[in-house]
């Protein structure tokens, strides 16, 4: 830390994101991201758009919030794009907590979340989930403070109904409830059309998973007019440029794309069920995910040491250091191709351990 570092940092302990590793050329399985790459579509009209890259992005994004509204059946003033989800998590921290409003959100979800609550010194309250890893509900009514939730949630993979959703919001009138559906098009239920109900309400959702645009960064938030309102006014205070113009175009080229996307998160919930059965039969405990990922675990090897020993043979998962769930690890699910090395690998490893 420099000298000149601000005394209301220092002692922020940033987000740590998952290993991006340059060396060796691993079956990467450890982010969340798409196996599947964009479409030709998308990749032309970027190339395009570069061309006019010496112009400012629309800082509306016009084009992109249109369509948008179109597929999410919300109209274009409930619809604020931003960079990556993240962007628009950290806006909302700022804007729906401060010392008198806290935060509350449960005790294994999202790493972000307290890092935007102490890098805008926030206070917060994690609720523990339960003993089999779930949410309940019950937890954040009345909470008298924002509530920020996962649904799936990350790094479990479980997903709360809707109705159970909308409980929380009818009860909490007074606090923002933000439910971050970064990977709700793997099964889950978007809670997007309770924001036609609802003036305290905000959904996230991002193009980094089911839409193949992880290193573009795009994210979408849905909320009310006035909820908006707040956001924007972050946005055109810290950077009205947030989407750059190759990604507002990528975003509205994919949204056009929509059944690509859709048919790639069928294939990968087929994949995710055929990864659970097979490290079921293996012995795994495999928490029933409605994600891109399974959240596994065995008696027969620790959670890091597993991670360790797939490393070395080329595959990448994460682990969390957090003492809850040190002993799982979090298995992004790819191709039916990689998922079979990444079975093959385990299979290998369980065996060299029971040597
Ligand atoms: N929410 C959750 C639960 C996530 O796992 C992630 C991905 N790290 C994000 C939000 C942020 O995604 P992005 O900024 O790429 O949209």
């Amino acid at each position: 830390m420099s000298k000149y570092f601000s005394k209301k940092y220092a002692l922020l302990t940033p987000y740590t994101p998952g290993e991006q590793p340059k060396d060796t050329q691993y079956i990467k399985l450890n982010t969340n991201e798409s196996p599947f790459a964009p479409p030709p579509s998308v990749v032309q009209a970027v190339e395009t758009e570069i061309k006019r890259a010496q112009l400012y992005s629309d800082p509306e994004c016009t084009a992109l919030v249109k369509k948008a509204s179109e597929i999410f059946g919300v109209n274009t003033k409930q619809i604020l794009p931003t960079n990556g989800s993240d962007e628009i998590l950290n806006f909302a921290f700022m804007a729906f907590c401060d010392k008198d409003t806290p935060v509350v959100f449960p005790d294994i979800s999202y790493g972000f979340y307290s890092v935007f609550a102490n890098l805008h010194g926030i206070p917060y309250k994690t609720v523990p989930l339960k003993s089999d890893f779930s949410i309940d509900y019950r937890d954040y009514m009345h909470a008298n403070a924002t509530v920020v939730i996962a649904n799936p949630n990350a790094p479990t993979g479980l997903c709360l109904p809707v109705w159970q959703i909308e409980e929380i919001v009818k009860s909490n009138p007074n606090n923002v409830v933000v439910i971050d559906e970064a990977y709700v098009d793997f099964g889950g239920e978007s809670c997007i059309p309770l924001i036609h109900k609802y003036d305290n309400l905000l959904v996230t959702q991002t193009f980094s998973k089911s839409r193949s645009l992880a290193g573009a960064r795009l994210g979408l938030g849905f909320a009310c007019e006035s909820l908006l309102a707040d956001l924007n006014t972050l946005k055109y205070s810290t950077n009205p440029y947030n989407v750059n113009r190759m990604t507002a175009m990528a975003g509205y080229t994919a949204l056009c794309e929509n059944a690509y996307f859709m048919d790639n998160c069928k294939v990968i919930c087929e994949n995710r069920e055929y990864t659970a059965n097979e490290l079921t039969k293996l012995g795994f405990e495999v928490l029933p995910s409605k994600t891109n990922f399974l959240f596994v675990k065995t008696d027969e090897i620790g959670g890091r040491k597993l991670y360790e020993e797939l490393k070395k043979k080329g595959v990448l998962v994460r682990n969390f250091t957090s003492e809850r769930i040190k002993d799982y690890n979090r298995v992004t699910i790819g191709t039916k191709e990689e998922m079979e090395i990444f079975l093959q690998k385990t299979k290998e490893i369980l065996k060299e351990q029971r040597q």
